[in-house]
């Protein structure tokens, strides 16, 4: 019997605090994990792990990496005990080429476990995560997505975490200020990789972040990346919007499900 082919997430995880706060966001992230599939595994491309490489997690179990700093202690306390699955961590880095390796240096940060807790609450299916290599052109990180879609047809669930737009100076600005209102570079670009992803531009994709609107979004490429591993892995599948709407204003919560 074959198994069935996994979709492909990317989720906009926004604020830490959404992994202990009962609000829109986190009920999204509770019913999407009721419309997915059970897993064998799951493949976790985090904003977090933004590094001069591309490596996989190879702990066993996986430490809870409390990536952040100035948040109540409650945010500190929350562990997710899902294991770890080093042989998949090493078929994960040879399909990402010659030069990816598995790391006991990371283990699953607030990108990862802040979304999966409410995915997967009994933190019952294995999870690795897969870095983004800082150094590469966007197109190099929609490539890597592409090699991860043998996955799916292994009950692998593959999942980018950022979000669509996140421009944290703007963020902390409205929230200091107390004016939070949608601005038009923020909208804009949502509704155009919404747009993209809709009609698998994969060319908008790669280069939409040197766009003006792009730029405002994204001053540092670490939360859009994550998209273009989803994207890749979920390419010429149907997409739908799980979620979609703007924390603080700016930051785009949009969630991607891609194949049903
Ligand atoms: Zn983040």
């Amino acid at each position: 019997m074959s198994t069935p082919r996994m979709p492909v997430l990317f989720v906009g995880h926004g604020s830490p605090m959404n992994a202990i706060e009962d609000n829109r966001w986190s009920q999204g992230f509770t019913k999407l994990g009721q419309l997915l599939p059970l897993p064998k595994a799951i493949v976790a491309v985090s904003a977090h792990w933004y590094v001069n490489g591309t490596y996989t997690t190879g702990n066993e179990k996986p430490e809870t990496i409390h990536d952040f700093g100035g948040f109540p202690p409650e945010l500190y306390e929350v562990q997710y005990p899902a294991k770890g699955d080093p042989q998949l961590a090493a078929r994960v880095a040879s399909l990402m080429g010659p030069r990816a390796q598995v790391s006991q240096e990371w283990g699953l940060d607030h990108g990862t476990w802040s979304v999966v807790k409410f995915l997967r609450p009994k933190a019952d299916v294995p999870v690795i995560q897969l870095s983004i290599d800082a150094r590469l052109p966007v197109a190099d990180h929609l490539a890597l997505g592409r090699a991860l879609k043998p996955l799916r047809d292994e009950g692998v669930l593959v999942i980018g975490s950022g979000n669509v737009t996140h421009n944290l100076r703007h963020a902390f600005m409205s929230l200091r200020s107390g004016k939070i209102e949608q601005v038009p570079w923020a909208t804009d670009f949502d509704a155009d990789i919404s747009k993209a992803l809709t009609q698998h531009d994969a060319a908008f994709l790669a280069q939409a972040p040197t766009t003006e609107n792009g730029r405002m979004s994204h001053p540092t490429l670490d939360h859009y990346l994550p998209l273009l591993y989803a994207a890749g892995a979920g390419e010429g599948d149907a997409v739908t919007f799980p979620i979609t709407g703007f924390d603080l204003g700016s930051l785009s919560m949009r969630s991607v499900m891609f194949g049903a």
